[in-house]
């Protein structure tokens, strides 16, 4: 069903198809972002978290497949996630584009959407890469602190701080960091995670569709240039 669908949906829609790539570190609020363009571009956003997420819910045999990987820590096999993403570029809403989120994570998926695009007579549009340095990475990603008497009560010591440090404004408790959150955990999560996003924002900087937001400024003007810069490439 893939090809053959997705040849389906060239037919007719000529260069104007948006295919739209967001890049950023976690904490870099590419997902934010994406769900912003989406909206303001009128395109479906498509994370490969939820694509994921949706399948291993369907209880399907690839479902399955997809949640043994993930509960063994494991990728998954691009020929899965691959299939995945084409069958959803394959449906009727992604007939003008798509605001990819979480996809390509390797040169060799960037290289896979390639080839499945050119299948269906169009390519990759833009890749915005929203840029945030390792700094302010690990304070965003290692600021949640978590209320020790109920775990509803969430604050950030950046972006939601409670009037007194290491106080929970609800009830008085005392505020905790989890492992997940602590330093070293986020540091060697963006050790893996880094280096093979620089290489895939690499791969398109040679193509030639890369360009870079600054995202350590407010998220409003983050959306604001993204769309700039978007709707200067892919309208012309
Ligand atoms: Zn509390």
């Amino acid at each position: 069903m893939t090809s053959a669908a997705v040849n389906g949906t060239a037919a007719g829609s000529g260069g104007t198809r948006r295919i739209i790539v967001m890049m950023g570190a976690p904490g870099a609020g590419k997902g934010t972002q994406a769900e912003r363009l989406a909206e303001a571009l009128d395109l479906p956003h498509v994370s490969t978290g939820e694509l994921f997420r949706a399948m291993i819910r369907s209880d399907s045999e690839l479902g399955q497949k997809v949640h043994e990987h993930i509960d063994a820590g494991e990728l998954v096999p691009d020929e899965i996630t691959v299939a995945m993403v084409a069958d959803r570029l394959a449906e009727d809403d992604a007939a003008d584009g798509v605001i990819l989120d979480g996809f390509p994570r390797t040169v060799a998926q960037a290289k896979a959407l390639d080839k499945l695009l050119a299948k269906a007579d169009s390519c990759v549009s833009a890749v915005p890469y929203i840029e945030v340095r390792t700094e302010l990475l690990l304070a965003r990603l290692t600021g949640r602190r978590i209320c020790t008497v109920d775990d509803q009560h969430l604050y950030h010591v950046v972006t939601m701080p409670p009037k007194q440090d290491g106080v929970c404004d609800i009830d008085g408790a005392e505020l905790y960091q989890r492992a997940d959150d602590s330093e070293e955990t986020v540091r060697g999560r963006l050790d893996n995670q880094l280096p093979p996003m620089y290489e895939v924002v690499d791969y398109y900087a040679g193509n030639n569709v890369l360009f870079s937001v600054p995202g350590d400024q407010p998220p409003a003007e983050v959306t604001e240039e993204l769309l700039r810069l978007i709707n200067a490439r892919t309208s012309s």
